[in-house]
């Protein structure tokens, strides 16, 4: 009858270790790493879009979601609980590409503009489509210096054509071929 009352607080001993293991693994397993896929995504305080916004994550950013509630993941932000929206979450991370290009206005934007990846409608991309952005230029350091017809000051929006002294010659700006910006006083642009 003893041996049999041991034996039995070590079965169930056992059993409790067990438990716990598998506890463990579902709760680890639960705590899936996502990636933030896109840039500037609020971080709010409650599961709505008028809760206040506590910061914000950009691209490939990682979360450990602890809880959901409809569209919405919790998660620990800086020590404390929020809330980000889902959609913007996936379980790889986005593969990094030179440009963003912008499918609804046709600019393309390279990784050192506030447009990239910042767009409402877009793609990665590591072609070179599209228009080049006025602001940081798209990809006009990535083309070849010559076969674009102009060449556009983005400082002063003056356009220059091949012939010009000023053609690729100016501090700030980019080749195209579209005629952009004013024409040059000199060249006719
Ligand atoms: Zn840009
Ligand atoms: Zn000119």
């Amino acid at each position: 009858m003893k041996e049999g009352g041991i034996m039995k607080a070590n079965t169930m001993k056992r059993c409790s270790v067990i438990l716990l293991f598998i506890l463990c693994t579902l709760f680890a397993a639960d705590l899936v790493i996502m990636y933030c896929q896109t840039n500037r995504v609020n971080v709010r305080s409650q599961p709505n879009t008028n809760s206040e916004v506590l910061g914000k994550l950009s691209i490939n950013d990682p979360i450990k979601p602890i809880n959901e509630q409809g569209n919405w993941y919790k998660i620990s932000y800086k020590d404390q609980d929020a809330w980000v929206y889902k959609t913007f979450f996936g379980e790889t991370k986005v593969e990094t590409a030179t440009y963003w290009y912008n499918s609804k206005s046709g600019v393309l934007h390279n990784s050192n503009c506030r447009w990239y990846g910042n767009t409402r409608r877009g793609y990665y991309t590591n072609e070179i489509i599209g228009r080049d952005c006025k602001l940081c230029g798209g990809a006009y350091r990535s083309k070849p210096k010559t076969g674009y017809k102009y060449w556009i000051n983005t400082k002063s929006g003056v356009r220059h054509n091949r012939g010009c002294r000023w053609y690729g010659n100016t501090k700030q700006g980019y080749y195209t071929n579209e005629k952009a910006g004013r024409s040059c006083g000199i060249c006719g642009g």
